[in-house]
């Protein structure tokens, strides 16, 4: 039967509340599945024999035709929850996430859980591996939410856009064990180790623990005569281990590379599917060297830990949601030589975080990495839809503003961020046709970006979100608008990535 009667005929059963997110409608075995929304609320609509729709709960109302025979099928509408989601998968296999191994990739992590179907649009006729799912345990924690419950908003994206080519799931700065346990269990296809808790900085240790540290780990792991004057050539450059760059590089990274071949052992027995492995030192005080680079890589290699990317902390600021802050061509200098060291090990993906918005430093990072890298952004797609909220609800956007001032100072813990607080303006002095501009002045995205977790969470002395339910009102009303917004913001990222 054509789309358009059987939606006709759908309509007749569900009745003129309900729209239907035609991209949605998939039809397998006899049955059909498609979202639908009524009022604010996004369902589920089964339809076909009853052994499908009876793994399926929720309410049967009605029958239609799904074919010209006349036979009648029924129809269920069904809640979004994890059960429900769970049987769909096993349905529709193309809900499942999969690795994503050597390709390029981008990862569009997404805060709010209704970013997906316009992250799916981002990546039409691009040639990039998509990471739907991709959230940190730091942005769990801020925002309530868990491994299961981001990867079951991802998969109901998913299926509202229609989308049936592969993604990646990625479980992102993973910094525990029982962090990482939680993350399998969920079904992740990608595991960001973040070992930054046993990372030491040598300039913060007294010289007698250091020293300690290094013979400790010397002992473990005969670094001195592995690696005490061997000469590394890559490409037109001589790297040579010294007594005290080797001691700086083991001190520093030494336990570090321990924690992450436990991680990795773990993933070994008890994850039982394929997955991609990232290694990230991203969040370190500073860059990482070239001979660092190449110790650990040579580190990762000889403990046999299998990884697909590799995340370094580049030269410059890579301050979250505003652009590049730093000299390009040191960076540019400096990722020559990184990207040469991952091709000589590797090859293997530079990994590039806090990639939103880092819009002077893509075509640099494009040049080196070329055809294997893996972008992440997250904070830039929160950003698109506050500002939406502050075109169309200008009076939500004010006292979101205004709180997220408050929340500032205690909020930017954790991360490292310059943010200058008198050069936002007054937001009296901003008429409500000019608020959404606002974004686009680097200190106020800061200061919205960061807050975000206790923007989503606070609650009034009623008990009441202030502005959660708000939020998520004012962009079910604007839907479409949203999605296009992200869409193109994210799509301007692929562009300058020469995607
Ligand atoms: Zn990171």
């Amino acid at each position: 039967m054509k789309p358009e009667k059987l939606m006709e005929k759908l309509k007749g059963v569900l009745g003129s509340s309900y729209k239907i997110y035609p991209d949605s409608m998939k039809q397998v075995d006899g049955a059909m599945f498609l979202l639908a929304k009524k009022d604010k609320e996004k369902l589920l609509v089964v339809i076909g024999p009853s052994n499908v729709t009876g793994a399926f709960s929720g309410e049967y109302v009605g029958e239609v035709e799904l074919k010209e025979t006349k036979e009648k099928s029924k129809v269920k509408i069904s809640e979004r929850n994890h059960k429900n989601l769970m049987v769909l998968r096993k349905l529709l296999p193309w809900l499942n996430p999969s690795p994503c191994g050597k390709r390029s990739s981008f990862g569009t992590g997404d805060r709010l859980g209704i970013a997906t179907p316009a992250h799916v649009k981002a990546f039409e006729g691009k040639k990039c591996f998509p990471f739907l799912a991709q959230q940190s345990v730091r942005e769990m924690s801020r925002t309530g939410r868990n491994w299961v419950s981001v990867l079951d908003d991802t998969l109901w994206g998913v299926f509202e856009s229609g989308y049936e080519g592969p993604f990646g799931a990625d479980a992102d700065h993973v910094k525990t064990i029982d962090d990482l346990k939680a993350a399998i269990v969920a079904g992740y296809t990608m595991f960001t180790i973040d070992p930054s808790d046993h990372v030491v900085d040598p300039k913060t240790v007294e010289k007698p623990m250091a020293e300690q540290i290094y013979s400790e780990l010397d002992k473990e792991h005969g670094f001195s005569s592995r690696y005490l004057g061997k000469v590394y050539e890559i490409g037109d450059k001589k790297y040579t281990f010294e007594e005290d760059s080797l001691r700086e590089v083991v001190i520093t990274y030494g336990k570090a590379i321990d924690h992450v071949e436990d991680c990795y052992r773990l993933l070994k027995s008890e994850n039982p599917n394929p997955f991609d492995l990232e290694v990230s030192v991203d969040e370190t005080s500073t860059p990482t060297t070239p001979l660092a680079h190449i110790f650990i890589a040579e580190e990762l290699k000889r403990r046999d830990i299998e990884f697909a990317n590799l995340a370094l902390r580049f030269v410059g600021e890579w301050q979250k949601a505003i652009d590049y802050i730093g000299n390009l061509n040191l960076l540019d200098d400096t990722l020559a030589e990184h990207s040469a060291i991952a091709k000589a090990f590797g090859p293997y993906k530079l990994s590039l975080h806090s990639g939103s918005d880092k819009f002077s430093a893509y075509p640099v990072f494009a040049k080196h990495v070329n055809d294997l890298f893996h972008v992440k952004t997250a904070g830039t797609s929160y950003l698109e839809a506050i500002r939406v909220v502050a075109r169309r609800n200008p009076k939500l956007y004010r006292r979101v503003h205004d709180f997220a001032l408050q929340r500032f100072e205690t909020d930017k813990a954790s991360y490292h961020v310059t943010t200058d607080l008198s050069k936002i303006p007054d937001l009296l002095e901003v008429p409500d046709t000019k608020l959404e501009k606002l974004l686009d002045e680097p200190n106020t995205r800061q200061v919205i970006h960061i807050t975000y977790g206790s923007v989503l969470t606070a609650k009034g002395s009623d008990g009441k979100y202030l502005f959660r339910d708000e939020l998520y009102e004012t962009l079910c009303d604007y839907e479409r608008e949203h999605y296009e917004q992200v869409t193109s913001h994210i799509r301007k990222h692929m562009e300058l990535l020469g995607l």
